[in-house]
Order: structure tokens, then C-alpha cells, then sequence
């Protein structure tokens, strides 16, 4: 073994002529081999180095606390709110109307630190406003989506059940409408924000309106 990495210390590698013209065109940049920046405008820049800030900045030391304490901190999530980070893509309603990159780029600097708060954050803004934006009545949208912007209320999208796992044609849980709303049945299992999601008993309003 050892023999074998002294040769190996020892042998010269001759690049070829091409890779030797090449390598004096480009640095290579390790933080960003494939130069996404470059395909990025500047307020998709502007966005992810907010994002960034706060992930780092703000983020980063709670996580490492909560990681120790093994603990869930909704409060976080009005702060994202704060910086038109949930719902991004939408216009309008209290959100950021930005582009679906800057929201990938969002959600990139928040798994940085911790797929939790960002699986938070995307079921907030993919999962929750998306389809009240799409397909909610305008008193829907406006009573939902601005509190839900501003992180004021969380939400939570319930598909998978302990029977059947994410098979929609498979579900059991009832809504049967009933005065004044609908009477929920059923079972649901890995729901991200259930325990703090608008709705259950006990969950938290996080900032005034
Ligand atoms: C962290 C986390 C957060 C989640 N948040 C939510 C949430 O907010 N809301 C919600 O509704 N759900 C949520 N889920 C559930 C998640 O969406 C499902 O667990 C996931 O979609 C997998 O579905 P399933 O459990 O039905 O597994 P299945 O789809 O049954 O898969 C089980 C296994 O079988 C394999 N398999 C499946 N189909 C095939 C096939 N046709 N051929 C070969 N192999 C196959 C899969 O690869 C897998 O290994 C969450 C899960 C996690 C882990």
C-alpha cells in the first residue's frame, strides 16, 4: 500500500495539449462548478443571497439548538414570512410574485441547513397556497393566503394514510358536509405541520395581523 502511493507521488501526469490551452481559459470555481450563477438574473441573485443571509445568519444557530433539544420552533417560520420567502410564486395576496427559479433557490438555501424547515416551508408554499391560489375561491385567497404569507398561520396537506400510504384512489378518510362545515374520518400518517397546522386544536397564531 504504501509502495503504491509513493509511485503514485512520484508519477508526473502530462495533460494533452487541448486540456493544458483549456485549463488556462477557466479557474475552476468549487462552489460553483457549473456556473449557475451565470444563468441567474439579478433579482434571482438578490433573492438566493437573502435567503442565504437569513438561512445562515438566523437559521443555522437555532437548528443546531433545536437539533439539541430536539424540539420544532414555529416561530421561525413568521420570520420567513417576514422576507416574502412562503408563496414566493404567487402574485399578489401579500406574496413576492417571483420566479419558480427564485423559489427553487429559496428552498436550496434553506435545506442547506435543515430538510426539515424546508420541507416546512415548500408544503407552506407548494402544497398549501399553491392550491388555494389555483383553484380557491377569491374568499378563500383572501382570507387564507396573505396570513399564510406572512407565516401567521401554518398549514398542512394531508394525503397519506397508515392504510395505504400516498395512493389518493386508495383513501379512506371521509369529509362529509355537515351544518356549518365538514365532519373529517379517518387516519392520516407523515403529515408535515399537522402538529402545528392551523385548525388543530392548539395551534399557534404566530404574529398579529
Ligand atoms: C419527511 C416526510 C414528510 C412527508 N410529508 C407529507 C405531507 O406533508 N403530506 C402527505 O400527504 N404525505 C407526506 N409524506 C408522505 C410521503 O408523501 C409518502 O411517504 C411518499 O410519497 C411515499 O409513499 P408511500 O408511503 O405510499 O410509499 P409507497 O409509494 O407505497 O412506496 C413504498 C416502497 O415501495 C416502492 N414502490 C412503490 N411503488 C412501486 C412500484 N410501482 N414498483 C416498484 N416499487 C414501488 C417505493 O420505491 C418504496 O420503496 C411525507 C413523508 C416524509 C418521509
Amino acid at each position: 500500500m504504501l509502495s503504491i502511493s509513493r509511485n503514485l507521488r512520484q508519477t508526473r501526469i502530462r495533460l494533452p495539449p487541448s486540456a493544458r490551452a483549456a485549463s488556462n481559459l477557466t479557474r475552476f470555481n468549487w462552489e460553483d462548478p457549473l456556473d449557475l450563477d451565470g444563468l441567474l438574473t439579478e433579482e434571482e441573485l438578490a433573492i438566493r443571497d437573502t435567503a442565504r443571509e437569513f438561512c445562515q445568519e438566523s437559521l443555522l444557530p437555532k437548528v443546531i439548538e433545536m437539533q439539541r433539544t430536539e424540539e420544532f420552533n414555529p416561530k421561525i417560520i413568521p420570520e420567513m414570512g417576514a422576507l416574502g420567502l412562503l408563496g414566493a410564486t404567487i402574485q399578489g395576496y401579500g406574496c413576492a410574485g417571483v420566479s419558480t427559479v427564485a423559489y427553487g433557490l429559496i428552498a436550496r438555501e434553506i435545506e442547506r441547513i435543515d430538510s426539515g424547515y424546508r420541507s416546512t416551508a415548500s408544503v407552506q408554499s407548494s402544497l398549501v397556497m399553491h392550491p388555494i391560489s389555483e383553484y380557491g375561491s377569491e374568499e378563500q385567497k383572501t382570507k387564507y393566503l396573505p396570513r399564510l404569507a406572512k407565516g401567521e398561520i401554518i398549514g398542512c396537506f394531508g394525503l397519506t394514510e397508515p392504510n395505504h400510504g400516498s395512493d389518493p384512489a386508495a383513501m379512506e378518510t371521509t369529509a362529509e358536509e355537515v351544518d356549518g362545515g365538514f365532519v373529517l374520518n379517518g387516519a392520516k400518517t407523515w403529515i408535515t405541520n399537522a402538529p402545528v397546522a392551523y385548525g388543530n386544536p392548539g395551534s399557534p397564531v404566530l404574529c398579529d395581523s
